[in-house]
This record gives structure tokens, C-alpha cells and sequence, in this order.
């Protein structure tokens, strides 16, 4: 049978946001403010500093990205402690934390998270009616991978 994950009505919300893509982030959270007011909020350090000053409420603030954060984030989702991700990365510029990066990106799908990384997808999930809603979420089923033999003739 699958597996699903409940997501409950107040999401566990995710935020990051590469330096040049900060102000969009933000401008997008105050246009999303009432919204966003429903749920809790998880940030990496500076995003979530300037998240709070905009939205005049608490964010959880983990690391800065660099520093951890995005990997802090990352295990929060293994956890099951994160419902969605809101990651506005720069394709415009490299990152020197870019495996961090791309572990986040990776984990989001490997445990089949909503995520958007552009303003058009914050606001189609956003305006999603499984935002106001339970959302059973299918768990991909990695019980071959887990039972898998491991030989050393192999
Ligand atoms: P920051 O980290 O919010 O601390 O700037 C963002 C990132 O992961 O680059």
C-alpha cells in the first residue's frame, strides 16, 4: 500500500533566498502576508532576519545557507519536520555553497515536498486550495532500496 504523509492545515513553510533574489522573496511574503500568517515559518538566517523585520512576526531561524542552514533544512525534511519549501536560488550566480544547494533541491524531490523556486510557483501553490486544506501526500516507496542486498562479491 502507499505511504502518505499528512501535511496539516498550518504548513511548516520553508523560505530561502540566494542575495540577489532576497528582495523578490520579500516582496512576495509581504504581497502573501495574510496568507503566509497561517502557517509557520522556517528560514535560513538572513532570509529569515529580514522575513521577520518585513512581516513584523517570528520566523524560525536556522544558520545562514552557507553555514549550514540549507543543510539544517535539509535534515528537517529527512525529519519530516518540513511540509514545503519556498528556495528562490540565483541562476545567475554561483554559489559557494553549491552543493548545499543542490542537496536541497535534491531532497525536496526525494521525499515528494511542494517547492517553488520562482515568484509564478509561490503563487500557484499559494493560492492552492490544499493550503487551507489537509493534504495527504504519497511517500515514495524506497523499501526495495532499504532491503537491498549487499554482497561483497558484488
Ligand atoms: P541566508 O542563506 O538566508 O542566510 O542568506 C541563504 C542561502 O542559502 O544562500
Amino acid at each position: 500500500m502507499q505511504e502518505k504523509k499528512l501535511l496539516g492545515k498550518r504548513k511548516r513553510i520553508a523560505l530561502v533566498a540566494h542575495d540577489h533574489k532576497k528582495i523578490d522573496l520579500l516582496e512576495w511574503a509581504v504581497h502573501n502576508k495574510t496568507s503566509l500568517a497561517k502557517h509557520e515559518l522556517i528560514a535560513t538566517g538572513t532570509t529569515g532576519r529580514l522575513l521577520e523585520e518585513k512581516l513584523d512576526r517570528p520566523v524560525k531561524k536556522l544558520l545562514s545557507g552557507p553555514l549550514g542552514g540549507d543543510q539544517q533544512i535539509g535534515a528537517m525534511i529527512a525529519n519530516g519536520e518540513i511540509d514545503m519549501v519556498f528556495f528562490f536560488w540565483d541562476p545567475m550566480q554561483a554559489q559557494p555553497h553549491d552543493s548545499d544547494v543542490k542537496a536541497l533541491l535534491r531532497l525536496c524531490v526525494a521525499w515528494n515536498l511542494p517547492m517553488a523556486c520562482d515568484r509564478a510557483t509561490a503563487d500557484f501553490i499559494m493560492t492552492s486550495p490544499f493550503m487551507h486544506e489537509e493534504y495527504e501526500a504519497a511517500l515514495p516507496d524506497y523499501s526495495g532500496y532499504l532491503n537491498r542486498s549487499i554482497s561483497d562479491h558484488e
